[in-house]
């Protein structure tokens, strides 16, 4: 069996003001296959590095700024094809930095295009200038771009979390400076190399590296807002860091996503399960909007059960993510794998039982890589960790309820509220999903199957702040600037 590791390690470089830097210090980036498989060397930018880049997108904003959106549609369409031709390459370098299979590593590729394509479509609608006449004179309400800003982005989906941010943000008319994590840092460079290319040096920048870099990037007075999407700690650390220059923030977070399964649902229509197990397992958990923990009505429970089990036996397989019959690659590193085990640990000695799904197509793969056998697991408590906290990984919990009551107060006990997923008649999914504490909520699907680039995308509580895709997701990267021209040009109460 190829693990497809056999190729010699990539060197990655930092991107400033259109110029590839030689950096002193680098890490190394593991095939989570074959942690011993070096996939590529990326560089650990210092502070003074980070600070250039900033310098440099802060200097070429002042002229980028003033360029047509006409201009800058072209512009991003040229790099759209320059990606999509791209893309066999780039999605095999994915896969063997990430560990997701071949055939997700090209979804991923194609939403990312799918948005790039619509923020295009859109923008010129979007960003006009609207203007008002009324009766007290004329208003011109126009979206200027805010200026530098820094994209901070997971290992989780690099290239659409880049892209989410790179499209709409250039597109508005501002400059960026983009940190990749350190567990993906291969593919997505290539990515920002390839649309750099189609722009003027400055306006998009990348560096590397971790929290030092991070916080320069959050914290410099010349960056005026941050675009970050990751965990609810790091959101925390950087909230304070920009706090000193108060700027502007989108925060796409974690999640703790319920799918809620009503009396309604018919736990024997096989792709309606068939999609429940995606939205649970898809890119092995790792996704913020994956259906984290099941709540099935008492009265299907048992039925249910065994028809999910079914249905994850036929639709995991997991292995080597080059063979085209696996649906379900390693974790993504080590740190990741440890964390899953805990919580399943913890819900072991609490009593729970863990029933292991699906097929391991490769043992052989298991005892080198960050491989982990899907599990479910029953009998938890409402409050245990497995359940409460984000696993981010290959296991859920599936938990009994009585009404709706409850399992709406379940739902919205939680101090996240990324996505939720309602399974059951349209009518009765619609009334439980309208009183769910959520960004958005998904009706007999979930996860990335029910995503949609034209709408809004974002979270609730400690889930974020602000939205992603849509026209939202252009505008959040604009001021608001209203220009008045009034007939009346004093106030009459004010005495001479
Ligand atoms: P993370 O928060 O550990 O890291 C995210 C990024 O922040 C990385 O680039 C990291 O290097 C950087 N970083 C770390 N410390 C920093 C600091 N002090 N200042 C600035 N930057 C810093 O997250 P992760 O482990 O890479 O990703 C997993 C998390 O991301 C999960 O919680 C998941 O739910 C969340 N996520 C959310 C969404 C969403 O759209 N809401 C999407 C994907 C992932």
């Amino acid at each position: 069996m190829s693990t497809h590791g056999t190729a010699e390690p990539i060197v990655v470089h930092a991107i400033i003001n259109g110029k590839k830097i030689e950096t002193q210090r680098q890490y190394t980036r593991e095939n989570p296959v074959n942690p011993n498989e070096i996939v590529c060397h990326a560089p650990i930018n210092t502070r003074e590095e980070a600070i250039q880049a900033i310098e440099a997108a802060y200097d070429t904003f002042a002229t980028w700024k003033n360029s047509t959106v006409d201009e800058r549609v072209e512009r991003m369409r040229r790099a759209i094809e320059k990606v999509r031709a791209a893309i066999p390459e780039l999605s095999r370098l994915l896969t063997r930095e990430h560990g997701k299979p071949l055939y997700d590593a090209e979804g991923e590729f194609a939403v990312s295009l799918m948005w790039m394509e619509f923020a295009c479509d859109i923008a010129k609608d979007v960003l006009r200038d609207e203007v008002k006449e009324h009766e007290k004179g004329k208003t011109i309400i126009s979206h200027d771009p805010v200026g530098v800003v820094s994209a901070i982005t997971p290992w989780n989906y690099p290239i659409s979390l880049s892209t989410i941010k790179i499209a709409p943000a250039l597109l508005a008319g501002n400059t960026m400076v983009l940190k990749p994590s350190p567990f993906a840092p291969l593919a997505v460079t290539k990515v920002v190399e390839l649309i750099a290319e189609q722009f003027p040096p400055g306006v998009l920048n990348i560096v590397h590296g971790e929290a030092d870099v991070g916080v320069e990037l959050t914290s410099h007075p010349k960056v005026a807002k941050i675009a970050f999407t990751g965990g609810t700690k790091t959101a925390k650390h950087i909230m304070k860091a920009a706090s000193e220059t108060i700027k502007k923030m989108t925060l796409e977070l974690g999640g703790n996503d319920a799918a809620i399964i009503l009396p309604s649902f018919d736990p024997s229509d096989k792709r309606a399960m068939r999609r429940l197990v995606i939205s649970n397992f898809l890119t092995a958990g790792q996704i913020c909007m994956i259906a984290k923990r099941v709540y099935v009505h008492g009265s299907l429970y048992d039925e249910f059960i065994a028809k999910y089990v079914e249905a994850a036996n036929q639709w995991i397989r997991v292995g080597d993510p080059f063979d085209p019959d696996v649906t379900i690659g390693p974790v993504n590193n080590e740190g990741q794998v440890k964390h899953v085990q805990s919580l399943i640990d913890d819900a072991k000695q609490r009593g729970a039982e863990v029933i292991k799904l699906g097929r391991v197509l490769h043992p052989e793969l298991f005892e080198q890589g960050y491989f982990m056998q899907p599990t479910l697991v029953l009998g938890c408590d409402y409050n245990d960790p497995i359940v409460v906290e984000e696993q981010f990984g290959p296991t859920v919990p599936i938990l009994p309820f009585d009404d709706e009551e409850q399992v709406i107060a379940l739902h919205n006990e939680s101090i996240y509220g990324l996505t939720s997923s309602v399974w059951g008649k349209e009518e009765d999914a619609v009334r439980v999903a309208r009183r769910l504490e959520a960004g958005t909520t998904m009706i007999n699907t979930a996860a990335v199957q029910g995503l949609d680039v034209r709408f809004p995308f974002g979270g609730v509580k400690q889930s974020g702040v602000g939205r992603e895709y849509g026209a939202e997701g252009i505008l959040s990267y604009t001021d608001t600037h209203v220009i008045n021209i009034p007939t009346q040009l004093e106030l009459p109460y004010i005495p001479e």
